[in-house]
């Protein structure tokens, strides 16, 4: 496991490990200190005593050895045999020593002669044999010694050193001689103080620094710590030994010195002793700080990891954690922070969350929510999907407020019906009713309507709601994007053929099925000329004479039979072949044209050019070569296009209808009201035309804001100079309003359907509204006439 330095938990962790090893070590090393000291002082204070002692025993010896010698120097059978008897001198002298157990006797005359001299030999073993000195009446070699009265020194003879006391015998008026008792400091001696000191003893003589070992057996058979042999006197600046020096008194004018010494070491056992079991108890100490500075250093971030953790459950979007952080008062204020951004987060995130799922407009749940909802949906269900009509024209005549207020009151009036309510898109809802089945399709349809009402006044103007439902019937369970397409195509169909509702069946989907073979018949037809123009005439409401036709395009299918360009035209665009069918047509409304002409008629020709047209450069180019050249069929064709044109496709198609109109080729807008451009947009691209959708002609006399929009539009086209044109005249009383309001044209079922190219030039025959072709025949030369 990797140990993190820089979490804060170590961090402290290791800071108290730091500061309890630092506290432990000066402790340590303080009380060891003071122990050291405080032994030295003990060591000190035992050497002293000891000294005393040694001293003591010393002295008392001495005085001992005095007393006794003066006691036997008064005996007169001493005095006697020290005179006259020199042979049994030595037993009377040994009786006394016996007295004493001295371990030397000495009698020696007054010419300082030794008479006699008694010596314990092994006096170390308890098994003693007395030397008697062979010769006899030599002279004693301390003479210094016998002139005082009794006097205590230190002998030294063969090697050993003797603490003697010599006392002078003497009658009333002469010394006759002197007798001397003493005790070796031997090996014994040495054993039996230390026994008493509790320290080693040992003697030497003290000569300029150098040290002469006497006594100190003990020393040299001891090995301490591996020094062998070590004289403590020798190495006096060894600092293994604790020792004091006593002098005793002189041998041969060098200083007689007691050593009391010990080597440190065994003193230190003890010490030594007390340092372990001081090391354990650190070592204890040590261990349980460790356990509390890990306790403390995880309890200070214990309330950090939970708010840590807190902030993770934040970032995984969980916003109702609770976390205690203990009573400390800043992690208490951190904590309550904490709380306050989790509730902040949380309601911010549900309104972004409801943004999501709600319409703003109508505050009814969205599409999204719809897909949310869809798993909860309960079988069997109707799908309603409602299409607001031509809710463009009413943004665009009476402004997008009124749009919008449009929209807003259809969604209350569909909220009455209090059924899961959507609105996915600018004019459509899709309503939901549950365990409703085909058989209840009618009745939702019926309630959907009822709802919505046909009348809406907005300031005093009456709007006519209308609308194109879609409907789908769930038995199982279809994806949600299926449930979707199946309501918008019912929706699309309802929409195209303008009827309330539409009920989905598979038939709609096999039309989408005969449009996949259509996409696959189209290129062929170009090619084997299955196309065929009908033309319906375009009413000159000025002069009530039909001068122009447009021409509108059939597919003459092998099988099918005559196919409405509303199935093929849009697939024709998506499949790229726009060019090749728009450029059929132009040829063949010229031949058209030319054909006419011969006939002696001059009907000028209105042809579609789709949006995708003059995306293609080359397109328009043709266009211009083609009514630009020698014959200036520029005069005798016009173009209808759709607003979608340049609305979606802006600068490229602007380019090509300015270039187009640079050429002075006739240019109208066809379909006026049903997308978004606006009248002022439209006379940026100088067109001639404007048709005005079908859709607001066809109901004109009963739609009082038909008639608003239209003649509204029929006067602001003629202020911006543009030509109106309304298409769909179904009735009579439609086009004799128009005519009223001055609308330049009209075309429409009423004054004729689209017709072949036959079939209109006997109608032109026998209308009304018939045209004189003679009176412009001659406009064009035979030689045009031939081309087709
Ligand atoms: P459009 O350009 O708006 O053509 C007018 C359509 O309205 C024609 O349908 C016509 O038959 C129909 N119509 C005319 N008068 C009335 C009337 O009084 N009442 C009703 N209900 N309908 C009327 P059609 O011929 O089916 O053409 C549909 C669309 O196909 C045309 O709409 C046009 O956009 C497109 N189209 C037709 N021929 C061509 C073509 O040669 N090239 C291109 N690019 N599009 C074409
Ligand atoms: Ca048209
Ligand atoms: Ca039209």
């Amino acid at each position: 496991m990797e140990i993190q330095t820089n979490s804060l938990k170590n961090k402290i962790f290791f800071f108290f490990l730091l500061l309890l090893v630092l506290v432990q070590a000066i402790s340590f090393f303080s009380t060891n200190y003071a122990k050291q000291q405080e032994e030295q002082q003990r060591l000190a204070s035992q050497l002293n005593k000891a000294d005393s002692l040694l001293k003591n025993v010393v002295e008392k010896q001495q005085y001992y050895l005095t007393a006794f010698a003066e006691t036997a120097a008064k005996d007169s059978d001493l005095q006697h045999v020290l005179i006259n008897d020199n042979r049994n001198l030595r037993v009377s002298l040994n009786n006394y020593r016996k007295q004493i157990d001295a371990d030397i006797a000495i009698a020696i005359n007054s010419d300082a002669e030794v008479l006699a001299e008694l010596k314990v030999q092994n006096s170390n073993s308890d098994i003693k044999r007395l030397a008697t000195n062979p010769q006899s009446n030599y002279q004693f070699k301390h003479p210094q010694w016998l002139t005082e009265n009794s006097n205590s020194v230190y002998y030294q003879l063969e090697g050993e050193v003797y603490q003697l006391t010599i006392a002078p015998v003497s009658d009333a008026n002469n010394t006759l001689g002197y007798v001397g008792f003493g005790y070796s400091l031997n090996e014994k001696w040495f054993t039996e103080l230390a026994t008493l000191t509790g320290f080693d003893v040992g003697l030497g003589l003290h000569n300029n620094n150098d040290w002469q070992w006497l006594s100190a057996q003990q020393i040299k058979n001891r090995t301490v710590d591996g020094e062998a042999s070590i004289s403590p006197l020798i190495t006096a600046a060894n600092n293994n030994y604790a020792f004091s020096n006593t002098r005793l008194g002189v041998i041969n004018n060098t200083p007689l010195v007691a050593t009391i010494y010990h080597h440190k070491l065994q003193f230190n056992d003890r010490y030594n002793q007390y340092n372990e079991s001081f090391m354990i108890m650190i070592a204890v100490i040590l261990f349980i700080s460790l356990l509390g500075a890990y306790v403390i250093a995880s309890s200070v971030t214990k309330p950090l990891r939970r708010l840590v953790k807190l902030s993770r459950n934040i970032t995984k979007g969980k916003y109702s954690n609770k976390i205690n952080v203990g009573n400390t008062k800043e992690l208490n204020q951190l904590a309550e922070q904490f709380a306050d951004m989790q509730q902040a987060i949380k309601s911010r995130e549900k309104a972004i969350t409801e943004q999501a799922y709600l319409d703003n407009l109508t505050a009814l749940p969205n599409r999204n929510q719809f897909y949310r909802d869809m798993h909860d949906f309960e079988l069997p269900f109707v799908l309603c999907q409602l299409n607001i009509r031509r809710l463009a024209d009413f943004n665009d005549t009476l402004g997008h407020d009124v749009g919008d207020k449009v929209i807003q009151e259809v969604a209350n009036r569909l909220k009455v019906l209090t059924k899961p309510l959507y609105h996915t898109s600018g004019n459509c809802f899709l309503i939901r009713f549950d365990e409703a089945t085909i058989s209840s399709v009618k009745a939702c349809i019926s309630a959907l309507n009822e709802a919505i009402e046909p009348s809406f006044n907005y300031q005093n103007i009456a709007l006519h709601l209308q609308v194109n439902i879609g409907v789908t019937v769930s038995v199982d369970w279809p994806q949600a994007n299926q449930l979707l397409k199946e309501v918008d195509s019912a929706m699309q169909i309802a929409k195209r053929d303008n009827i309330l509702y539409q009920l989905y069946d598979r038939q709609i989907d096999l039309n989408t099925l005969d449009r996949l073979q259509l996409v696959n018949r189209l290129k062929i037809a170009i090619e084997n000329n299955e196309f065929t123009l009908y033309y319906q005439p375009k009413l000159n409401l000025k002069n009530s004479k039909v001068e122009q036709v447009e021409a509108l395009v059939r597919w003459q299918h092998p099988v099918n039979g005559l196919i409405s360009p509303d199935s093929f035209i849009h697939i024709a665009e998506q499949t790229g072949q726009m060019t090749a069918l728009s450029l059929w047509v132009i040829n063949e409304a010229i031949a058209q044209y030319f054909a006419w002409q011969a006939k002696g008629i001059e009907i000028k020709i209105a042809i579609n050019i789709s949006p995708e047209n003059l995306l293609n450069d080359d397109f328009c180019q043709l266009l211009v070569d083609k009514l630009c050249g020698k014959r200036t069929l520029n005069k005798a064709l016009s173009f209808e296009i759709t607003e979608d044109a340049f609305v979606d496709h802006s600068s490229k198609a602007v380019a090509n209808i300015n270039k187009l109109r640079a050429h002075n080729i006739y240019l109208s807008i066809d379909d006026y009201g049903t997308g978004y451009s606006s009248l002022a947009q439209l006379k940026n691209l100088s067109v001639q035309e404007l048709k005005i959708d079908k859709s607001f002609i066809q109901k004109l006399m009963v739609e009082p804001v038909d008639q608003l929009i239209v003649s509204s539009t029929i006067q602001l086209s003629h202020q911006l100079g543009l030509s109106v044109v309304a298409e769909g005249v179904e009735d009579k009383l439609t086009l004799a309003w128009l005519k009223e309001l001055n609308c330049d044209k009209a075309q429409g079922y009423f004054i004729s359907r689209p017709l072949p190219a036959n079939d209109f030039y006997h109608w032109l025959q026998s209308s009304e509204y018939g045209y004189l072709a003679s009176e412009s025949i001659n406009t064009l030369t035979n030689e045009e006439t031939k081309v087709s």
